[in-house]
């Protein structure tokens, strides 16, 4: 068990961690005494989606690896200039599911918001790395529209607030937003997709969890953790306190090679959740975007390491393996994959 630090972090202490993130590969690579032999390759694809990695994530690096599983997520690879074919700018097919600027009605019972373009991190293989947020986020003058859909759609139980990082947005903006959600008299819950708590974890401060167990919405927060060297005491601190103002907590994690595609890499990943309250949601497939094929593991590979998951975890901490389809209205299990394939939506 990570010793607790017992921090509390104030509104300014997140801001700082975002505005003095690394934003250049030269120096990410300085600060871990890599090499800058690939810097030309580097520079090229930063270009097409630009680095951006908070300085104490890169402190639970290991200096001089190269293949460090941290790294490889967020350092802009020579791999990504190379055109893939069937990897595109939208993959799962959402600028078609959106009746308004910013909000996606896919899924039956739930609608999810794009609050804003930003992110504390950079990951290359992000799905919306491509994702047109000028026009797309439900960015303030957009709120109105999307809130006059959800509140005139009285099938939608549940808001799901995604981005770019919804956790980006300042108390005020979050606290107006969730006065407006929690007007709606049929919305029941809010669920918070974010990777904040993992990367940016001075943004838990107590006026957050304050607000975000303040308001008559039943609150889910579905992190995203993809390796157990993200897990510090800082972010183990923030899981908890979040844990301990009654919002459920849950993990999705993306299968990416070279980074967490190994049985010990999922067990320790998970176990280690578990010690801070977090238990598993979805282990996502990667979503064919381009840029990121490198990441990209062959399907029977996926589901060797799924079955061997299936055998050494216990079912609390087995994740749902699943994949989205362009114009299907829930996520395809993992398994069920074949089936897909044969019926040629692959
Ligand atoms: C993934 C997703 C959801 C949520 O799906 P769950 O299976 O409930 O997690 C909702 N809307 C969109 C557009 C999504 O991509
Ligand atoms: S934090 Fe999430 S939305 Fe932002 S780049 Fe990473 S995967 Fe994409």
């Amino acid at each position: 068990m990570i010793p607790r630090t017992a921090v509390t972090w104030q509104g300014s202490d997140w801001q700082n961690a975002l505005a003095t993130a690394i934003r250049h590969p030269q120096e990410l690579l300085e600060a871990l005494n890599l090499p800058l032999s690939a810097l030309p390759q580097t520079l090229a694809a930063a270009g097409d989606f630009s680095l951006r990695v908070p300085r104490d994530y890169v402190a639970r690096m290991k200096k001089g690896d190269p293949h460090d599983p941290l790294l490889l997520q967020v350092l802009p690879a020579a791999e990504e200039l190379t055109a893939t074919p069937g990897y595109s700018a939208d993959p799962v097919g959402e600028l078609a599911a959106m009746p308004v600027p910013g909000l996606l009605h896919k899924y039956a019972g739930r609608a999810l918001l794009i609050t804003t373009g930003a992110c504390a991190i950079h990951c290359r293989y992000c799905f919306r790395r491509q994702f047109p947020y000028a026009e797309a986020a439900a960015a303030r003058t957009h709120w109105a529209p999307a809130l006059a859909y959800l509140a005139a759609d009285s099938s939608i139980g549940e808001i799901i607030l995604s981005g770019g990082d919804p956790l980006l947005l300042t108390d005020q903006r979050l606290a107006e937003l969730l006065k407006n959600l929690a007007a709606i008299p049929h919305l029941q819950r809010l669920r918070i997709h974010s990777r904040v708590p993992v990367v940016l974890p001075e943004r838990i401060t107590a006026d957050l969890i304050k607000l975000l167990s303040g308001t008559r919405l039943r609150a889910i927060m579905i992190i995203h953790s993809n390796h157990a060297n993200e897990i510090n005491a800082p972010v183990g601190d923030a899981l908890i306190r979040l844990a301990q103002a009654g919002i459920t907590l849950m993990n999705q994690a993306v299968l990416l090679k070279g980074v967490n595609d190994t049985p010990e890499a999922q067990i320790k990943l998970h176990e280690t959740l578990f010690e801070y309250g977090v238990l598993p949601y979805y282990l996502h497939l990667l979503d064919k975007v381009h840029g990121a094929a490198h990441f990209q593991i062959d399907r029977q590979q996926a589901l060797d390491l799924y079955t061997q998951l299936r055998q050494q975890l216990p079912g609390y901490l087995l994740p749902r393996m699943v994949q989205e389809q362009a114009g299907l209205p829930y996520k395809v299990p993992g398994e069920h994959l074949e089936d897909f394939s044969a019926g040629g939506l692959m």
